[in-house]
């Protein structure tokens, strides 16, 4: 039956495992093990001949919640909740490859998630292609015998550049090798990776699911039996495991994902027509607009824009900072997917490691600012803009 309910249904209801107390709210088990009534009991639950829990390392009811309702959401048959998005990408990348493995990512990532592919994995002697991920031709070449993993994110952070998905996921599958998708800036509401061929999903919880600025968290869906194979046991002894107490407090935030994303989506959209009018304002790049430069694959695969505009100032850093420093609602900071507005000047906070050179390939330049909408009402958000534009000089 709770496969036939409809996303805004499966997130508040879905997964729900109620205790003998009949709660309404979900219940957090904050608890490290368990206990077994006899000796034969704790020693079925070892050999799996019981179902039940073991340590919470490897599982726990607030944590099976969260997983069970990501699942429906996602269309996905299984998953392991994480403690953060970071903990997330890892492990499902490096569950899956040895030495002399090579993985093709694109080089538009969230930073942490370049520094895992780029600098992490050679130490280890897994090799790591870095390729611009808008032309499916570098995907093709970039491919070797060895090949072992696909990693992209789309839209990308922060110039919202996309990825065609199901056309590299056609390329894993000529050579067997497996799509990992970081869908935190499409949400899974607007795009659904499975569905599109991708065969691991990885989600900071941190921004839209919380939604709400409290705790870390991540997610890693995809099949039941790449789970069993790959993630199941790297997971249980590298322990990356999420806090119950954070699968609760992002199981709450999760009921309210599709009313948050959506105001905050309309807002994106607004905000993103007002700021092309601008005459200050060289540019805004923004997935729901009919102007971005792949509109044609964000209309084959996403169900709406985004939560996240960018935009580029003509006036440069100074007139970024002159921006940022005059907005009253809008807060300065790097975090994204929250209720409330955030706005970052990408080129001296989340990528300010890359050098010049590299920060142009991706779009960034001094002028470029990143703004996550929040769900406050519109016209107030519009007005801090136009008031904030005025004192910067033209
Ligand atoms: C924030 C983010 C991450 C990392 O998530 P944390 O929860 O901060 O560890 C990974 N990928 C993307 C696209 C992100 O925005």
């Amino acid at each position: 039956m709770s496969k036939t309910w409809r996303p805004a249904t499966q997130l508040v209801h879905g997964g729900t495992l109620r205790s003998q107390y009949g709660e309404t709210s979900e219940a957090i088990y904050l608890t490290q093990g368990f206990v077994y009534d006899t000796s034969e009991a704790a020693e079925a639950r070892f050999k799996g001949e019981t179902d039940g829990y073991i340590y919470a390392r490897y599982g726990s009811p607030t944590n099976d919640m969260f997983e069970k309702r990501m699942c429906m959401l996602e269309g996905a048959e299984d998953a392991r909740a994480t403690a953060s998005g970071m903990a997330a990408v890892s492990a499902a990348i490096l569950c899956q490859v040895k030495a002399g493995d090579h993985i093709v990512a694109a080089r538009a990532l969230f930073g942490s998630c370049r520094w895992v592919v780029e600098t992490l994995a050679p130490k280890y002697g897994i090799e790591c292609t870095l390729v611009d991920g808008r032309d499916l031709k570098n995907w093709e070449e970039a491919i070797r015998p060895n090949t072992k993993v696909f990693f992209l994110e789309s839209p990308t952070n922060p110039t919202l550049e996309v990825v065609d998905i199901s056309g590299v996921a056609r390329l894993a599958n000529q050579v067997g090798a497996k799509v990992v998708v970081d869908n935190v800036f499409a949400t899974p509401l607007f795009q659904k990776p499975l569905e599109l061929g991708a065969h691991i999903v990885v989600y900071s919880a941190t921004k839209h699911i919380d939604g709400q600025g409290r705790c870390l968290g991540g997610v890693v869906l995809a099949d039941k039996a790449w789970i069993d194979e790959n993630l199941h046991d790297y997971f249980r002894h590298t322990g990356p495991a999420m806090s119950p107490f954070n699968a609760w407090t992002l199981l709450k935030g999760i009921e309210t994902l599709p009313l948050r994303v959506k105001q905050q989506t309309q807002n994106a959209a607004k905000i993103a027509d007002f700021l092309a009018e601008q005459n200050k304002v060289a540019k805004v790049i923004y997935p729901g607009r009919a102007d971005h430069p792949q509109a044609d694959i964000i209309a084959k695969q996403m169900k709406g824009g985004s939560t996240l505009i960018a935009f580029e100032l003509k006036g440069g850093k100074e007139a970024a900072f002159t921006l940022q420093n005059a907005l009253e609602i809008i807060k300065i900071s790097n975090n994204l997917g929250d209720s409330k507005s955030l706005i970052t000047h990408p080129a001296t906070t989340t990528h300010k490691n890359l050098s010049e050179e590299a920060r142009a390939e991706l779009g960034i330049s001094p002028g470029t600012v990143r703004l996550s909408a929040g769900i406050e009402d519109t016209d107030d958000l519009i007005e801090d803009f136009a008031k904030a534009l005025a004192k910067v000089s033209a």
